[in-house]
């Protein structure tokens, strides 16, 4: 993989050229961000999925039918080993030089903001100050009622939160579940930014989880330049302007070098 992204430069130096003549910058983030901090995905060859077999896929719905229950069984870790392995990577983890990297072009005026499907919140760790968490984020609750989000910071909940001291609704992580709609508000301010984009990063997302991969084809209906950094060919590869075949840690380094 090293001797191949080292074939990258031209690539590299063209996505750069593009941003830098662009107006309006916004970059995607995918799970391939979040691997190189050693949180597994869920898909793939070593995805959490491939080892333990694919869970049913409504964990929502499971909350909705009984709250006190599943924060029940979460506080005392009485839940899938799979998600038990991505809770402690995701506890472990730290930003990578990919992150920072968002950063740097952030600070330098290229980058308007980033959209990640990520949950890990490194993003904001690193220091990333525009951004959507389309996804959520495991470190803030967030009610079903009224929507108010509630930031955690390090406090790990021990007891099953209150109702919503707003509306008395039920309150959840902010982390959107599986047959969880995407909160209305934070599609919306994740469009507003896709309809502002002349330019768009795709970075280690394979493109296949909607809605949010949807937001690329709008993105890409609408005229924006599509840049693409992944190691691997994804059904987005083939409506992009440039393909960068690396890690998004190394790519985005040396992306960020041109600033
Ligand atoms: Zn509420």
């Amino acid at each position: 993989m090293q001797a191949e992204s080292h074939l990258q430069h031209r690539e590299i130096a063209e996505a750069a050229s593009i941003i830098a003549s662009s107006r309006y910058v916004v970059a995607m983030t995918g799970a391939g961000m979040s691997v190189e901090s050693g949180i597994p995905t869920f898909r793939g060859r070593d995805g959490l999925w491939t080892r333990y077999g694919q869970p049913k896929m409504d964990g929502f719905k499971r909350f909705n039918d009984d709250p006190a229950g599943w924060w029940e069984r979460n506080l005392n870790r009485d839940i899938d080993a799979h998600i038990i392995e991505l809770r402690d990577a995701l506890v472990a983890a730290k930003p990578h030089a990919g992150h920072h990297a968002l950063v740097q072009l952030e600070q330098a005026g290229a980058l308007n903001h980033v959209i990640t499907q990520n949950i890990d919140g490194l993003d904001s760790r690193a220091g990333l100050r525009n951004l959507i968490e389309i996804h959520g984020n495991r470190s803030r609750l967030r009610c079903l009622g009224c929507g108010e989000r509630q930031s955690l910071g390090d406090f790990v909940p021990t007891e099953p939160p209150d109702p919503c001291q707003r509306c008395g609704g039920v309150i959840k992580f902010d982390t959107v579940m599986f047959g969880e709609p995407i909160p209305k508000d934070t599609m919306a301010a994740a469009r507003a930014e896709i309809d502002q984009a002349d330019c768009i990063l795709a970075i280690g997302t394979s493109a296949s989880v909607r809605p949010a991969s949807g937001l690329l084809w709008i993105a890409r209906s609408q005229g924006a330049t599509l840049i693409e950094i992944n190691p691997h060919e994804t059904s987005l590869t083939s409506i992009c302007d440039v393909v960068v075949r690396a890690e998004a840690g190394d790519a985005l380094n040396r992306l960020a070098s041109f600033w």
